[in-house]
């Protein structure tokens, strides 16, 4: 799933399957069932294909994977469970790309920062310290909500190659 102009080979996919795949949404569940919201049929499915996947999807990608039998989702469906996803803290946005990743970190609604490769795709997340940043904000009177960061380069295999 790289984009076609990456010829570099020898990555690492990050993308979960098998049992770890069942962990995660095993785990998914259990974060649900504690903040008594529903991982429902769909919401579970459309984190099951965020888990899965090696680089960000965008909604459409994410509609045309929905069934497991090769149909279609109906879009408000697929809109409805990312913005659960979100607001829950089990996935991401990347606004750069207008596409969704896991959350990695499994922290709730903390802030997110991606390394983005611009040759092959990938976004990894890690966590930013903006404890400077925040504080200039706060210095400024801000009060911020939230923070996404998004810093583009190579990833460590393009580099290489
Ligand atoms: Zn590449
Ligand atoms: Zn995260
Ligand atoms: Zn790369």
């Amino acid at each position: 799933m790289h984009t076609a102009d990456c010829q570099h080979d020898d990555h690492e996919h990050p993308g979960l399957s098998g049992r770890a795949l069942d962990r995660a949404l095993t785990l998914a569940e259990r974060r649900c069932a504690e903040t008594a919201e529903r991982l429902t049929a769909p919401r579970r499915r459309v984190l099951e294909l965020l888990l899965g996947a090696d680089q960000p999807l965008k909604a459409y990608d994410l509609i045309a994977a929905f069934g497991e039998a090769g149909e279609p989702a109906k879009p408000p469906t697929v809109y409805r469970a990312l913005d659960f996803l979100e607001r829950q803290g089990f996935a991401h946005r990347i606004e750069s790309l207008n596409a969704f990743v896991p959350c990695r970190l499994d922290g709730e609604n903390h802030s997110a920062a991606f390394l983005i490769c611009s040759c092959c795709g990938t976004a990894e997340e890690f966590e930013p310290d903006l404890s400077a940043g925040l504080a200039a904000a706060q210095a400024k009177g801000y009060e911020v909500a939230a923070v996404t960061l998004e810093a583009r380069g190579l990833c460590p295999a393009c580099r290489a190659a």
